[in-house]
């Protein structure tokens, strides 16, 4: 049994954002991805980008937007302000090389069991134990298709790798948030006719959050250049049902309004936490998310398994976007720091220096301020 005092799960921002900190900490950790570094953004649809943008800001103290280690910035990499997912993988992979971080790939972690005051992960590469675990396997690979029944015969959009190449010619997408709009965008700009199905008006601002609506990059340069063309429609509603039909689909909504297509309705709903190997081991919140520590981000109930990454919700913050997980890497290192007895002073100065990154948040009551104009 291979052992480390700490084992990441998941090669992704979270992962590698994490165990930068942990190189830097000096502690002994190892970071174990079933495919390989940014395997969810390598597997990105070819014309998605990123709707936060980046700037190489950082020697003025504001760290690029989707940076996950200091000095560093995919701007600065690519100089370009919006990323495409391989573009980004390319990023996480240099971080990796450069500060020689410690990643395994192929590694798939398939289930774990609590053993002498740690925990064991069964992998197809054999067993590993570690005392801290990490759990930092993202979202992406667990796409959710919200509808009461039909999922069958629908398809989630992040299966399509590239809408253009699409048969047919008459499009319904589910849901009206990032993915949505992008992918009635992209049919629409390959000549197909789309109806895009979303319980509220997308460009209703309520809120200057970006995890509640649409990005305002989404919204310039995606929703507002569809949204009088012809081949565009908008239905305000909630999809119970789809039904197969001699030719082609039916969808039955909330309120009984139909909806028939040709082609195979396109579920742009949503992810969630990929946790099967961890899911005995959670306690949920009323939404759904999984409920943490918020001192620590360690599971509730649990000592020395923390989550980092997307899922993190803490009252009615969501840390879905890198630039808001990020901030509570520190938190979780310091908290193992603490626990393994590492000088005060030692730890103090390393975040100090991750606070001024943007890799540390530990007192919440600053966040969900809203934009006054
Ligand atoms: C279409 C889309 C666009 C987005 N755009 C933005 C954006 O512009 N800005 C932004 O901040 N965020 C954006 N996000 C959100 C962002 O991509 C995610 O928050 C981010 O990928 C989460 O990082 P992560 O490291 O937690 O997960 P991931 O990047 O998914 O990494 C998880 C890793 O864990 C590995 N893994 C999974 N299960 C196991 C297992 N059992 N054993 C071992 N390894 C495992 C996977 O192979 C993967 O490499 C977007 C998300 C989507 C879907």
């Amino acid at each position: 049994m291979t052992v480390n005092n700490v084992i990441v799960v998941g090669a992704g921002p979270a992962g590698i954002g994490i165990a930068s900190l942990l190189r830097q900490s000096g502690m002994d950790y190892l970071v174990l991805d079933k495919k390989e570094i940014g395997a969810s953004f390598q597997e990105w649809p070819k014309n998605m980008e990123m709707i936060t943008p980046s700037f190489p800001s950082n020697a003025f103290g504001q760290i690029d937007l989707n940076s996950i280690c200091e000095a560093t910035s995919p701007a600065f990499s690519f100089n370009k302000e919006h990323l495409v997912g391989q573009e980004y993988a390319e990023y996480l992979t240099g971080v990796a090389e450069h500060f020689q971080l410690n990643v395994q790939s192929h590694t798939e972690v398939k289930r774990v069991f609590e053993h002498l005051r740690g925990w064991v992960l069964e992998t197809n590469q054999g067993r590993y134990f570690c005392e801290y675990l990490i759990w930092a396997a993202g979202e992406f690979q667990n796409p959710q298709m919200k509808i009461v029944s039909g999922t069958a015969h629908c398809i989630h959009s992040s299966l399509i790798k590239d809408p253009s190449s699409l048969q047919g010619n008459d499009f319904v997408v589910i849901g009206g948030y990032e993915s949505g709009v992008q992918m009635a965008f992209d049919l629409i700009q390959s000549n197909k006719k789309v109806t895009l199905i979303n319980p509220q008006e997308i460009d209703d601002m309520t809120t200057s959050d970006p995890s509640r609506v649409l990005s305002p990059f989404t919204y310039v340069n995606k929703n507002s250049k569809i949204k009088d063309s012809p081949q565009y429609t908008e239905i305000l509603g909630e999809v119970n049902e789809v039904l197969r039909k001699e030719k082609g689909y039916q969808l039955r909504l909330k309120d009984e309004t139909l909806v028939d297509t040709e082609e195979k309705p396109i579920c742009a709903t949503g992810f969630d936490l990929v946790k099967g190997p961890i899911e005995e081991f959670i306690i949920y919140r009323e939404d759904g998310s999984p409920r943490l520590r918020e001192e620590t981000d360690e599971f509730f109930g649990l000592e020395n398994m923390y989550l980092s990454g997307p899922s993190v919700r803490h009252d009615n913050h969501i840390f879905c976007f890198i630039y808001k997980f990020r901030q509570r890497f520190g938190v979780i290192v310091e908290d193992i720091l603490k626990k393994e007895g590492y000088d005060e002073e030692f730890i103090a100065g390393l975040v100090k220096n991750w606070s001024v990154n943007g890799m540390y948040l530990s007192d919440l009551s600053c966040c969900g301020d809203e934009c006054v104009c």
